[in-house]
């Protein structure tokens, strides 16, 4: 038996069994490559799923971590510490919203985003049954608040009652918003491109009406940027290619490149008239080795010209994906908005995943009939180039 194998074996012991995983142990990464403990190298379209925007050991960064890690590592939230207050500052600014509470996950900037929605509607009317509106196929993370918001049944089913009053709509879809929304709708959430649902971006005309009943009725507009968001769609929130605002806004997965964090950001309106002193904590939640990730990540973006590569590396994957789509009676269409794509198939996709695998490129679904494309956003042409190149063996 090989090491590897050992390995995976002790790990079918000792881990809780909740994914169905690849039989791969990766051990290093260098650019967008990643290698296995048997020295294999693989091509990565997956990033640890739109986490590793800037590449595997990106030197700068490794070592501002490493920089941090002999300063500080941790202090609680009741003091202030440096790289949050920079990280906070930086965020304002790359995202345009006023307020920022940082967590370590995307599940619990939803949580933050739930909360602080409900306490300004609470704070409106004293009243306590206020409702939200969430959309039918997204998926917002798995912790209780964000289940019961995850417009995926299977995913909620064994867990239920979920918090209660949340409505779903359809994305896209204006009536279905008409036909949920009362007078105790107090937020509509949705992701700006729909990631684990399907790869389906909101479209402007519909972001625009949902914006305008938001402010008509005073009713919170919450945005759940932690994929999309973070320049995967060569904006670095998918919204601002619209200019249609959220007045709450969640962000994770690349925000620290890596190191567990994630944020819900608001506008002033919302911080001024919501979560006050004791209403919501964490005690990770911005420590200063994950904010000092942050602050070098937001500053490795402007350097690196990170928005205006992915507005060209997404144009050209979108051609070579189309060309497929029209090459291959396998593939139905191509959907997806820059560096966030799907090839939506006729079939399910494992066979197809499993082959790229062994061939050395790394893929995922989203749910069964579509293969997502979610790599570093400084993939270049040549491994585009290399990436289909290899997808084209495994669906001959
Ligand atoms: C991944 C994801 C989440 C959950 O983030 P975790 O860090 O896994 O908790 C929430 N919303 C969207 C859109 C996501 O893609």
């Amino acid at each position: 038996m090989t090491k590897m194998q050992e390995y995976i074996d002790e790990a079918e012991k000792a881990l809780l069994h909740t994914y169905n995983r690849y039989q791969v142990v990766f051990e290093k990464g260098d650019g967008v490559y990643l290698y296995d403990m048997e020295g294999k190298k693989y091509l990565d379209f997956v990033s640890g799923i739109a986490v590793f925007a800037l590449g595997y050991g990106n030197q700068e960064y490794n070592d501002a971590l490493k920089e941090q890690i002999d300063k500080i590592i941790h202090t609680s939230n009741y003091y202030y510490n440096i790289p949050a207050i920079e990280a906070a500052k930086k965020l304002k600014k790359a995202s345009g919203m006023d307020r920022v509470f940082f967590t370590n996950s995307g599940a619990e900037a939803v949580e933050g985003a739930i909360k602080a929605a409900r306490k300004y509607a609470y704070l409106k009317d004293g009243k306590t049954d206020h409702e939200i509106i969430a959309m039918n196929h997204s998926f917002h993370g798995r912790t209780m608040g964000a289940l019961s918001v995850t417009g995926n049944p299977h995913y909620r089913e064994a867990f239920e009652p979920m918090i209660g009053n949340i409505r779903f709509a359809d994305l896209n879809d204006f009536d279905s918003i008409m036909a949920n929304v009362n007078e105790k709708t107090c937020a509509i959430l949705l992701e700006t491109v729909q990631g684990e649902g399907g790869l389906y971006p909101a479209e402007e005309a519909f972001l625009r009406q949902v914006k305008n009943l938001c402010e008509e009725r005073d009713i919170l507009l919450i945005l759940d940027e932690i994929q999309c968001g973070m320049g995967r769609t060569g904006y670095m929130y998918a919204w601002q290619k619209f200019g249609i605002k959220p007045d709450i806004m969640t962000t994770a997965k690349a925000l620290g490149c890596g190191v567990p964090v994630g944020a819900f950001l608001m506008t002033e309106k919302v911080g001024l008239n919501s979560l006050k002193a004791g209403d919501h904590g964490t005690t990770y939640g911005g420590n200063p080795l994950a904010c000092a990730a942050i602050c070098k990540v937001l500053d490795l973006y402007e350097k690196e010209h990170i928005l205006e590569h992915v507005q060209e590396a997404g144009v050209y994957l979108e051609e070579q994906l189309d060309a497929l789509a029209a090459e291959y009676d396998i593939v139905e269409t191509r959907r997806g908005a820059g560096l966030m794509q799907g090839l939506v198939c006729r079939e399910p996709v494992g066979d197809i995943i499993n082959r790229a695998m062994e061939k050395g490129l790394i893929l995922i679904n989203a749910g069964s009939n579509i293969i997502r494309f979610v790599p570093a956003l400084i993939i270049t042409k040549q491994h585009i180039d290399e990436m289909i190149s290899i997808l084209r063996k495994c669906l001959d």
